[in-house]
């Protein structure tokens, strides 16, 4: 820990204390300066780096899969309410460790007190939901053609589940992904993103606690530290059995087909490009509020958050209006103040991104209405803050269609309902979309089989915020898969459909006769 602004935080002790002993369970200390080919661990509240730790190498890799992959065939055969049990337990220790942890995410990440506190409690539920599902993993019976004979479906464990994740969600894609994981009997080797190592060191540790607390067995969970080529090297594992990734539409076009080539799964779950259509009956007071959230929130670094609107030209001007006055208002600053709403921007390339954007934008046309100006910390030089950006455009050209990681709201107009849905939907991504409206039947419309495309459309609310209860994912570029709850669990496990013949005669299907 080498930045005085962390270490004015006591209340991160608890967790940088369970790092450094997590790290000392892996045999390494943190160096007090990198070596080369050391991950930096840095934090975009003030910019300055916190840790130098040690990237795994191809042979801490391969022995973690082989852990993972020798203990699977323990963990597969341990009753799922039995394996329920451990998730429970990591439940409970992520209440005991909530405030910490959500220190951690706010250190790591940059996320408001708020939204990091929302984080861990999304971890929390998803553990709630997993112990549930522990004794649900239902399959199906179906009345077989043949008589005498019995029809059924059963789920087994897959294997080992490869998580890959992204900065910006660092602890709840992860609890998405290995509690489910878990109670389907699957163990799980996780590479976290290399800008948040910190929070997986966490919940590592906390998983090795809640393992030896419940007698489960501390191999079921292995932590990879590293950057692309760590993940690289995880993905091409062929005793890998599913790839869940989370990141760009860069990083799931690289991925998927190296997955595909040996035949392996892949959970994807890529970049949005989000939008809400806004129409003339609409609720204006409710949907800025929805609006300024979903686009500014998180800094406009969420996959679902608000990058396009779309309003009904009788409205558009008192609407804009009011979400240029709502983002004026909006405190842009340090993330452990309890006032901010909007903190900083992950580093230096994602606000170079943002002003490339911004710029690409006027040049198209576009007029930006408020935001894009950097707001500097006397404290924190090396850190990006921002404040959020609406641009009005004229039409939706590629920069539009394209997902800048950060907070822009491009805004269009539209006549009728059709152009708005056309519009909404012309973009490479699938992932998160709303609309606002007082008018049933376009409500209707919108979630309709020729409405919205994406894989969440909602009514009357913005586009990000999900619960953990509905299963979470987009199509087209977003990837397809789904994560989280309803159903989503069945991607995590492989599906036998067994034939019994209880009788004393071998009728053959279709009617076919032989012998
Ligand atoms: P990123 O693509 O840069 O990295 C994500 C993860 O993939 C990291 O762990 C990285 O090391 C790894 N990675 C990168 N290239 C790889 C490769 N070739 N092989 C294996 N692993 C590789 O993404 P990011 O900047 O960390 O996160 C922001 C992006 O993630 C945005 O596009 C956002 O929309 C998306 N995201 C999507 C969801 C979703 O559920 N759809 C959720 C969160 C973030």
């Amino acid at each position: 820990m080498t930045d005085p602004y962390t270490a004015a935080l006591p209340d991160t002790d608890a967790l940088r204390i369970l790092a450094a002993k997590s790290l000392n369970r892996c045999g390494a200390e943190p160096p007090a300066e990198g070596d080369s080919g050391d991950l930096v661990c840095r934090t975009p509240v003030t910019g300055g780096t916190l840790f130098f730790l040690p990237c795994a190498g191809p042979d801490q890799i391969d022995s973690a899969v082989t852990t993972a992959h020798a203990t699977f065939s323990t963990w597969r055969t341990t009753p799922a309410p039995q394996r329920g049990r451990l998730v429970k337990r990591l439940g409970e220790l992520l209440v005991e460790h909530k405030g910490d942890l959500a220190d951690l995410i706010t250190l790591e990440a940059g996320k408001i007190r708020s939204e990091a506190l929302g984080e861990v409690q999304e971890m929390i539920d998803i553990c709630d939901f997993a112990v549930g599902l522990s004794r649900q993993l239902y399959g199906r019976t179906m009345p077989s053609e043949r008589p005498g004979h019995r029809l059924t479906e059963c789920w087994h464990p897959l294997g080992v589940v490869g998580v890959v994740s992204a900065f910006n969600f660092p602890v709840a894609v992860w609890a998405w992904n290995t509690a489910v994981a878990l109670v389907c009997g699957d163990t799980v080797v996780w590479k976290p993103s290399e800008r948040t190592p910190l929070t997986a060191v966490a919940c590592d540790a906390l998983l090795a606690r809640a393992a030896a607390d419940t007698g489960m067995p501390a191999g079921v969970h292995q932590l990879v530290l590293g950057d692309r080529a760590t993940g690289e090297r995880l993905v091409d594992d062929a005793r890998v059995a599913l790839v869940s990734a989370t990141g760009s539409v860069r990083m799931g076009r690289e991925v998927a087909p190296r997955v595909a080539a040996r035949f392996g799964r892949c959970v994807l779950e890529l970049g949005g490009n989000n939008g809400a259509v806004v129409a003339p009956s609409a609720d204006l007071d409710l949907a800025v509020r929805g609006i300024v959230f979903s686009a500014a929130g998180t800094a406009g670094q969420r996959c679902t958050t608000l990058r396009r609107l779309i309003v009904h030209e009788d409205v558009a001007d008192q609407l804009v209006d009011m979400i240029v006055h709502a983002c004026h208002r909006l405190p842009v600053g340090d993330p452990f103040a309890a006032a901010t709403l909007v903190g900083p921007l992950i580093d230096a390339q994602a606000y170079e991104a943002m002003t490339q954007a911004l710029e690409r934008a006027r040049a198209d046309g576009g007029k930006l209405l408020t935001g894009g100006e950097p707001r500097l910390r006397d404290e924190a030089p090396q850190a990006r803050y921002v404040t959020p950006a609406v641009v009005r455009m004229p039409t939706q050209t590629e920069i539009v269609r394209a997902e800048t990681f950060a907070p822009i709201l491009y805004v269009l107009t539209y006549r009728t309902f059709e152009e708005a849905i056309v519009l909404h939907n012309d973009v490479p991504q699938g992932l998160s979309s709303s609309i606002f409206t007082r008018d049933q039947r376009e409500a209707e419309r919108f979630l309709a089989v020729d409405g919205s495309d994406c894989g969440i459309a909602n009514v009357n609310i913005g586009t990000s915020g999900a619960e953990i209860g509905g299963a979470f994912g987009g199509e087209k570029a977003t990837g397809g898969g789904r994560e989280s709850g309803s159903d989503a669990w069945r991607a995590y496990m492989r599906r036998a459909t067994n034939t019994v013949n209880y009788s004393a005669e071998l009728p053959l299907a279709q009617g076919v006769a032989f012998l």
